[in-house]
């Protein structure tokens, strides 16, 4: 934003004409602390980015699904008690009923829980999005609320679906312009041959305990898999020279990864397999993946990910129900756009901008008129001056201005002037082929 005779403007190309703020010097409240607003521009990006994965999913045959923003504190506290989300970052609350609750601070238990108590016929394909919650340390690209798009497939371990899946994301980043990511892979195993690695992998951190961190140290404890999620510099020789799953994987196992590979290959997406990618929830099984942005930071670098969670249908005390799924962090993913200059803000809300200098109220019926036949209209308010209206109309972004005054008026025309570009072109058309005229100049 630049100051502009001590009003705050956004640049124009990047929103639209309403969009100057009066300085206030001390704001009496502002946004708690990791949360923000997002503005107008900015927050049409976001809708754009959701509509874009709303449309990849449905032709995929993925139903919207929309869940509460909070639920039983219990539904999230199934998600596993070695893992931070549960542990340290949800923000939970007692409500007037007595019943304590906790802000979703992710959608796939949420989504089991709704699978759960709808018992809807599977497979059951859903998308979401929407804002999630968690008491994080804010940072760039961390925030204590942020939003994700995401689907749950719940019904088959087919391992043709958990390619869909992770074919879906990938689609997705190149539908938005991305190309700086890369796609890690991993199979956790499953009940039948994950207890042996755990077992390899506890010997090995024990026989390592002094030179693990404190943190990694107590995880041990409580879950020896997550030891590998451990970003901590000085865990890393530790975590490089551990067990990898995938050498413990039964043939099963073995196969159904081999099955997600070879699709993803005949699908030509690429992936680096990544033997020690855990993930931050406990409930994962078999697949998981991790999308990261090799445009952005290492420490924010994770754009998306997910895997297969075959027992928290089961958690969740519905019936025993494989599913899989993933979900994508939208506020990083348009830091990533940017990095990468693509998926640019609107430049402009609106095609039209109307200049009345009959007083306003031609401008209100025009504006109508082309609303209701879907031309993006705006207009300046307060009876101002031509001049004042045309310096609005220029910022608009709008690629044409429909000017009328007492002549227009009298004569039951309207001039149609170009905005942009260096010459300036007017035209006088009649009202009645107003509408026409426009739409013919719009596209
Ligand atoms: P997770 O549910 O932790 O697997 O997160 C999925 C994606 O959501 C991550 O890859 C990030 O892009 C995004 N994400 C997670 N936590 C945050 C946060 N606190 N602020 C912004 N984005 C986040």
């Amino acid at each position: 934003m630049v100051m502009v005779g001590g009003i705050w403007e956004t640049p124009a190309d990047r929103c639209g004409p309403q969009l100057t703020f009066q300085a206030v010097a001390k704001p009496t409240f502002k946004t708690p602390k990791g949360t923000r607003d997002i503005l107008p521009g900015e927050a049409d990006r976001q809708r754009a980015l959701v509509a874009a994965f709303g449309e990849v999913a449905r032709r995929a045959g993925y139903g919207h699904v929309m869940t509460p923003m909070f639920e039983d504190l219990a539904v999230f506290k199934r998600l596993g008690d070695s893992t931070d989300v549960v542990t340290k970052e949800m923000y939970d609350f007692e409500a007037k009923d007595g019943k304590r609750y906790a802000l979703r601070p992710e959608l796939t238990a949420s989504v089991v829980r709704a699978f759960v108590q709808h018992r809807p016929l599977i497979p059951w394909k859903v998308w979401y999005e929407g804002p999630q919650f968690r008491y994080e340390r804010p940072q760039a690209g961390r925030y204590r609320q942020f939003s994700q798009v995401g689907v749950e497939a719940l019904g088959t371990d087919d391992p043709a679906i958990d390619a869909e899946i992770v074919a879906l994301a990938w689609n997705f980043y190149k539908t938005l312009g991305l190309s700086e990511v890369t796609l890690l892979l991993n199979s956790l195993g499953d009940p039948t041959c994950r207890p042996a690695y755990i077992e390899a992998l506890t010997a090995y951190f024990q026989e390592n305990f002094d030179s693990l961190s404190e943190q990694s140290q107590f995880t041990l404890q409580v879950n020896p898999l997550r030891v590998l999620d451990s970003k901590r510099p000085d865990d890393q020789p530790i975590i490089d020279a551990a067990p990898v799953m995938v050498d413990y994987l039964s043939p099963e196992t073995g196969e159904h990864f081999g099955g997600v590979r070879r699709v993803l290959d005949r699908l030509d997406i690429p992936y680096v397999i990544s033997p020690r990618l855990v993930r931050g929830l406990d409930y994962y099984t078999r697949t998981t993946f991790e999308f990261v942005s090799t445009a952005l930071p290492g420490s924010q670098n994770a754009i998306g990910g997910g895997g297969r969670y075959d027992a928290l249908a089961a958690d969740l005390g519905g019936p025993d129900t494989p599913g899989i799924g993933f979900a994508l962090g939208v506020d990083r993913i348009l830091i990533a756009c940017d990095e990468e200059g693509v998926f640019a803000p609107p430049t402009s809300l609106v095609d039209v901008f109307l200049i009345d200098a009959t007083g306003g109220d031609e401008a209100a019926v025009i504006g109508a008129q082309l609303q209701a036949v879907g031309i993006a209209t705006d207009r300046a308010y307060d009876a101002r001056s031509m001049r004042a209206q045309f310096k609005v109309a220029d910022k608009s972004g709008a690629s044409l201005a429909v000017v009328v005054g007492d002549e227009e008026l009298a004569t039951g025309t309207a001039q149609i002037r170009t905005l942009l570009g260096q010459e300036r072109e007017q035209t006088s058309v009649a009202r009645t082929t107003l509408i026409e005229e426009l739409k013919k100049r719009l596209t």
